[in-house]
């Protein structure tokens, strides 16, 4: 845990009583300082009760006891309306935070020269930052991995010069960290998403842009306007090298790929040229994954692993699980699980990883635009098996171009995806579930559907399992 020194003797409200809200209470706890939690949910007050916090409720509350407001970054600050606790909060002006804030705080306090890399972006996030902090653990670096993805970064050990915090950041979290800081700020795509959250591409732009600006050394993607555009107007200030990542393009002065082949030729690194072959990196399959590659190799060379070392962590990097996750093969059939494929965007990653000889199932609770936007890759689908709720929408897409089944349920279609692919003539057909859509028709998240799914190919006769990847959560 780290304790939070910065508001010992005061009293802090948090809201919000998730595992994130938890940890707060009792890093602010430890720190000296008084807590009044809150929630809106009974399981969240219960909890907070059960770990032993005043529980208040915040409508009655006197806010001008209140030093801060620590809200969990789930609940809404501007939009679509602020909620009343921010309301509130105004009202007594009381500051609003998040509790990377808090970390920020302490960092400057007690070791304000402690490495810190920050991760934001719209897709990605998760695994370049898993993939981070598995390239620093295998150069025998010690790391505090966190924030959006697994533990909550109140939870993780304090900052500290041997230490590497390596905290993925969501929008929501940036926007509660007035005072971040990082020592590597990491950026790596901006395409449109939660605009229910932000208002509009400019505002969410704009929240992403502050974890670069404010980073001592920016990474930055190179491949769209929005990134682009942050990363010149960087170069503009002249504050610190801009290291620029692209999958697509050459970048003269940055990181890029010729075929699998990783290449850097930052001012800093000098003409490094080819330093690591993704060919060999099972887990990191995919274009995208070059990106992610690229972002988490100069990452963990600006913080002093060596380009040798980055490779080899590059290779033996196990991926997360359902995130185009080798699953299991039997015979020549590989099994992917990309349950975390909620959206065309996603699935068109996993789709476009492999040649063909795919049995694609998918479904489930439909998205806006469906999967109209995949058709190009429609020619390396062997045959499509739809569940869930999207079945009929996605039918209608695929007649005439994708034979298909309507197969309703993810058991049905795994009986009939394993035994046509077994019947094959393709040299490595691959079973892929990468939905394009939310899992809530028919499973509680995108993680307990990959689950039912890892089960059933275990469960398939002459299946040989493959090393999991880690979980985020
Ligand atoms: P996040 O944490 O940002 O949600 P993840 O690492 O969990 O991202 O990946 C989620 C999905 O996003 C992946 O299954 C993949 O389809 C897609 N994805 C991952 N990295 C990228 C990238 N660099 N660019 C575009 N899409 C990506």
């Amino acid at each position: 845990m780290t304790p939070v020194t910065s508001f010992a003797g005061r009293t802090v409200a948090v809201f919000g009583m998730g595992l994130s809200g938890l940890a707060t209470c009792r890093a602010l706890v430890a720190g000296g300082a008084t807590v009044v939690a809150a929630d809106d949910g009974e399981k969240g007050r219960a909890a907070a009760e059960k770990a032993g916090f005043a529980v208040e409720d915040l409508r009655s509350a006197d806010w001008s006891r209140f030093a801060a407001l620590v809200l969990a970054p789930g609940v809404p600050l501007t939009h679509p309306e602020p909620h009343w606790t921010v309301k509130a909060a105004h009202a007594a002006n009381v500051e609003i935070i998040g509790d990377v804030e808090l970390f920020c705080r302490e960092r400057a306090l007690i070791a304000p020269s402690a490495p810190f890399v920050a991760i934001t972006g719209t897709n990605g996030k998760s695994t370049t930052t898993a993939l981070i902090a598995h390239i620093l653990r295998s150069a025998g670096r010690e790391v505090a991995m966190g924030g959006n993805i697994g533990t909550a970064i109140l939870a993780l050990p304090p900052p500290a010069p041997e230490r590497v915090h390596v905290i993925e950041m969501s929008s929501f979290q940036i926007e509660l960290t007035p005072s971040l800081a990082p020592s590597v700020g990491v950026l790596l795509n901006i395409t449109p998403d939660h605009l229910d959250r932000h208002g509009t591409m400019e505002n969410y732009a704009g929240i992403k842009a502050r974890l670069v600006a404010s980073a001592a050394r920016p990474i930055v993607g190179d491949d769209d306007d929005w990134c682009r555009d942050i990363a010149e107007r960087l170069r503009l200030a002249n504050r610190s090298w801009v290291d620029v990542v692209s999958a697509r393009s050459r970048e003269p002065h940055g990181w890029y790929a010729v075929g699998t082949e990783l290449v850097a030729r930052a001012p800093w690194t000098g003409p490094l040229g080819a330093f690591a072959d993704l060919s060999e990196a099972k887990a990191l399959r995919g274009r995208h994954n070059i990106q992610n590659a690229l972002a988490a190799s100069a990452a963990a060379m600006i913080v002093g692993v060596q380009p040798a070392q980055v490779a080899a962590g590059l290779r033996t990097f196990p991926g997360l699980a359902h995130r185009l996750e080798m699953i299991g093969t039997q015979g020549r059939t590989l099994f992917v699980n990309d349950s975390k494929a909620t959206n065309a965007d996603s699935t068109e990653n996993a789709l476009a990883a492999f040649d063909g000889g795919i049995y694609w199932i998918l479904g489930g609770k439909p998205k806006e635009g469906g999967i109209t936007s995949l058709e190009q890759y429609f020619p390396r689908v062997a045959k499509a098996y739809l569940i869930g709720q999207a079945a009929p929408e996605f039918a209608e897409t695929l007649r005439d171009k994708v034979p298909f089944e309507m197969s309703g349920t993810l058991d049905a279609a795994v009986a009939s995806a394993s035994r046509d692919a077994a019947g094959s003539s393709h040299p490595q057909p691959v079973v892929l579930l990468s939905p394009a859509c939310a899992s809530y028709d028919q499973f509680p998240n995108f993680e307990v559907r990959g689950e039912a799914f890892r089960k059933l190919i275990a469960g398939l006769e002459g299946v040989s399992p493959l090393s999991p990847g880690q979980t985020s959560t």
